[in-house]
């Protein structure tokens, strides 16, 4: 059993509070480690060596913030395969899953080192006689990160690495669920040159969440994780006069048009809903199938569902792993029989699954329900497993109105052929990320990630050019060089000339 430790003011550092998290294999059910939860006073000093360190990192050259980032681009992309390890021993996603979810991180850890070109600022000559109006940013101060157990790697990578790179300095507190691999993305960061006391994480629960959300010396906080909690973040942070972004849960539609390929739309229909087990925000969970291609591309999903392999994630041959936790499996699992007793039909019932040699881990298959209507719960809940729903739609019209009466709107993606119906879905759907042909269409380092309504609380999407706009504030510097003509007393307000 290992202990996996906080990491405050550049040391690792052992817990105090007397209290704990357990660490399980997913995939055998197995307790490998424990995680200590912080009390409020040891946040406080993560929070204080953060406001410490920001007094010189806030001030440090662009230069040397883009030189330890280059550096830790480096470090990371070196130990890919030992954090996807950790990511695959407390997770349970498949091994190519974890690289993939540390390759989309790098790519923020890349934006950053381009800070220099992000945060340059803005210049008026002469807006009225020898004045000069400068825009700048800076930044904001100490941010707190509180991130969630499907994407221990690259959710952490959205928000510290531009949070940095703007001079600003961190505390993190990552899912108590798979702690590992975050805390040797803290590691390696002080390798790359992060002084002590700019990353700080800390483990825990509600009580070092909350600490965070009220503490005095927090400017800032990011937030990623399920609906009623980033409300919570969303609401308990700005009641302390904080700037917040908090992400939220998810229920990914996909819309197939009766002129799309209906191969590929089944193929990515199968990946978006069943990979990563479906513990991702940007999986599919719902297929509206447009009439009357409904049957033909139900049966072309079950037939690829149907040959899915399920196993360890540690073994080559699986292409998904096991849920997070009994108790998550057996929730999501509980869905099926409902979703048949509320009068859908299921097509693939993966519930009650064994993977021999692994009996004791979290596996359950994958299952496909049909004639799915919007008032049954495996329509109205965020499953978070590999579930995956089709609801028929007569016409684009009702499809478009069923999306957009979602409680969220995440991410959703169009299958067609034609263009014009791809563009109007694209204008008309309310939703935050939109993929046309793309079923996770998650956005590149260099644009934003971020959804809508239930989605995310907040104005700001998290990384790209939102990332900085959030992670900095902005300043407006009016400059006038006297001359000696000037001078002369002028109570008005002051006017361009
Ligand atoms: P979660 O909301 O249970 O936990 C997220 C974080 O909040 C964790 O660090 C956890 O320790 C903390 N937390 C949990 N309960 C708390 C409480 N009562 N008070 C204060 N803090 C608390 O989410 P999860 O189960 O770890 O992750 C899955 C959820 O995250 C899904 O709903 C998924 O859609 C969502 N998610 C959203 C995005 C996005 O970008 N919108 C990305 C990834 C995951």
């Amino acid at each position: 059993m290992k202990t996996v430790q906080h990491f405050i003011d550049g040391k690792h550092a052992d817990g105090t509070s007397g209290r704990h998290g357990t660490i399980t294999n997913p995939a055998t059910g197995e307790e490998t480690g424990e995680v200590p939860f912080a009390s409020e006073s040891e946040v406080d000093t993560a929070v204080s060596a953060a406001v410490k360190a920001f007094e010189s990192w806030g001030a440090a050259s662009l230069s040397k913030r883009t030189q330890v980032m280059f550096n830790y681009r480096e470090l990371v992309n070196a130990h890919r395969d030992e954090i996807a390890e950790l990511i695959t021993a407390e997770h349970g996603k498949v091994h190519s899953d974890a690289l993939g979810e540390i390759a989309r991180g790098l790519e923020i850890v890349e934006l950053a080192c381009g800070i220099p070109q992000l945060l340059k600022g803005e210049t008026s000559t002469q807006v009225s006689t020898r004045v000069d109006v400068e825009s700048i940013r800076q930044p904001v101060g100490v941010v707190a990160g509180i991130t969630p157990f499907n994407f221990p790697a690259m959710v952490p990578m959205w928000m510290f690495p531009v949070a940095l790179a703007c001079g600003n300095t961190f505390v993190l507190k990552p899912s108590e669920k798979d702690p590992s691999a975050t805390l040797r993305l803290v590691e390696l960061a002080h390798e790359a040159g992060v002084p002590d006391g700019v990353l700080n994480l800390v483990h825990g629960d509600k009580t070092a969440v909350d600490r965070l959300l009220e503490h005095p010396d927090v400017d800032a906080v990011s937030f990623v994780g399920s609906t009623p909690i980033a409300k919570h973040v969303h609401d308990t942070a700005g009641a302390h006069g904080k700037r917040v972004q908090a992400l939220g849960g998810a229920k990914n539609h996909m819309l197939v048009l009766p002129d799309a390929d209906l191969d590929q739309a089944a193929d990515a229909a199968v990946s978006a809903a069943y990979g990563s087990a479906g513990e991702r925000c940007m999986a599919v969970s719902v297929v509206v199938a447009v009439d009357p291609i409904g049957d033909e591309l139900v049966g072309k999903i079950a037939e690829r569902a149907r040959a899915l392999t399920i196993g360890p994630g540690d073994d080559p041959a699986s292409e998904m792993g096991p849920l997070i936790t009994a108790e998550h499996r057996d929730k999501v699992a509980s869905y099926v029989p409902r979703a048949r007793e509320q009068g859908a039909e299921v097509v693939v019932d993966g519930t009650g699954l064994v993977v021999e040699g692994h009996e004791g881990g979290f596996f359950t298959g994958v299952s496909l329900v049909d004639g799915v209507t919007p008032e049954m719960d495996v329509y109205a809940d965020e499953i978070f497993g590999p579930v995956l729903a089709v609801v028929r739609a007569e016409d684009y019209q009702e499809a478009l109105a069923l999306i957009n009466r979602s409680q969220w709107g995440n991410g959703t993606a169009i299958f067609t052929r034609d263009g014009g119906a791809a563009r109007r879905f694209q204008l008309e759907v309310r939703a935050g990320m939109v993929g046309v042909n793309v079923p996770i269409p998650v956005p590149v380092g260099y644009h934003s990630f971020g959804g809508w309504k239930d989605s995310l609380f907040g104005d700001h999407h998290i990384y790209g050019n939102d990332g900085v706009r959030f992670y900095t504030r902005g300043k407006v510097i009016t400059t006038r060089w006297p001359d000696p003509s000037d001078g002369g007393i002028d109570l008005g307000f002051p006017s361009n000339s």
